[in-house]
């Protein structure tokens, strides 16, 4: 079968011939139809994260429809189309009991420490291949594990109509928070110095930045440390800070600031098994993740879809066979 799969430090081949996966008896074989990019994604393109081998199947925003189930699956069907949770956690130890599966230490992470997607057939266990409604378009399954990260965040921050809302970054996490927000009755303002991408949040219902302060609620997901400190002097006393970029840098903040100003900073890790992605897929058919989304690529041209992820101003995706974008 077709595979995409990174071979050296910004380079991917698409090969023939790459071997098919098996199914065990608690899965299901998909037959892909498309891959998301997201910056996880362009971290491993571009060498800062190293996957376990080389060559190393990419991708993990992943959707298509099974093609096979494992002899002790019973809750799924082949034919069914399915969105991929590519994060598989134990569902066993502490964490997971207690409902946090995103802190597994035992985790699975698709595209870093397992097999990634991005090719014409994956086998997963059978709980994390989500059946989704009729509907929905490909550039919508594409986007649909951003869009359950953002969805998360927005859940776990606590955030209510009436809360004043600054997002930093139109990347895709920022456009699906601002579009997520809006769904909410929220009109986020969002600061974004690409003007492209800065229209897209325009039209997903965020106003641009006009210096105000009193934020009662900021959502960082740039990753950018220093747009930090900016965005959280122009929060009001006591608002939460949400955390979704992720940044190994020290953050340009004091013990003074977060204790004079009563702030909250809330981290916010992907999502939760099963609720989370449950959430994402049944808002589906109204929330349109797809308003993220900018360019396809067919899985042969998987060097040039990577080579200028980075650059475009909204998000792009791969697809695979011949079906309807
Ligand atoms: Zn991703
Ligand atoms: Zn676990």
């Amino acid at each position: 079968m077709k595979a995409a799969v990174l071979t050296g430090p910004n380079r991917i081949e698409t090969v023939d011939g790459w071997p098919e996966p098996d199914c065990g008896p608690h899965d299901v074989i998909v037959r892909m139809e498309g891959v998301g990019l997201c910056g996880t994604d362009l971290a491993v393109f571009h060498g800062t994260r190293l996957p376990p081998v080389t060559p190393w199947v990419m991708g993990h925003e992943g959707f298509g429809r099974i093609a096979a189930v494992g002899s002790a699956v019973r809750d799924r069907q082949v034919g069914q189309r399915v969105v991929i949770e590519p994060n598989y956690a134990c569902l066993a130890c502490p964490d997971c009991r207690s409902g946090l599966t995103s802190a597994c230490p035992h985790r699975a992470i698709v595209g870093l420490n397992a097999p990634g997607v991005l090719a014409e057939r994956a086998a997963l266990p059978a709980r994390f291949a989500h059946p989704v409604p009729d509907g929905p378009t490909g550039a919508d399954l594409a986007a649909t594990e951003p869009y359950a990260v953002a969805r998360a965040a927005v859940r776990r921050s606590g955030v209510t109509p009436a809360d004043r809302c600054l997002v930093v970054g139109a990347g895709a996490q920022g456009l699906l928070v601002c579009l997520i927000l809006a769904r909410l009755g929220i009109r986020p303002v969002v600061t974004e110095p690409h003007p492209q991408r800065l229209a897209r949040a325009e039209r997903l219902g965020a106003t641009p930045d006009d210096g105000g302060t009193g934020y009662t609620y900021v959502f960082e997901t740039s990753g950018h440390a220093p747009a930090l400190r900016p965005a959280v002097e122009r929060a009001a006393p006591g608002a939460t800070i949400v955390l979704i970029g992720l940044n190994p840098h020290a953050l340009p903040l004091t013990t003074d600031d977060v204790v004079r100003r009563q702030l909250v900073l809330r981290g916010s890790m992907i999502y939760d098994h099963p609720g989370d992605f449950a959430t994402a897929i049944a808002e589906l058919p109204g929330a349109r993740p797809s308003a993220v989304v900018e360019a396809r690529f067919p899985i042969e041209e998987a060097q040039q879809a990577f080579t200028g992820a980075a650059d475009r101003a909204g998000k792009t995706w791969i697809g695979i066979g011949d079906q309807d974008a």
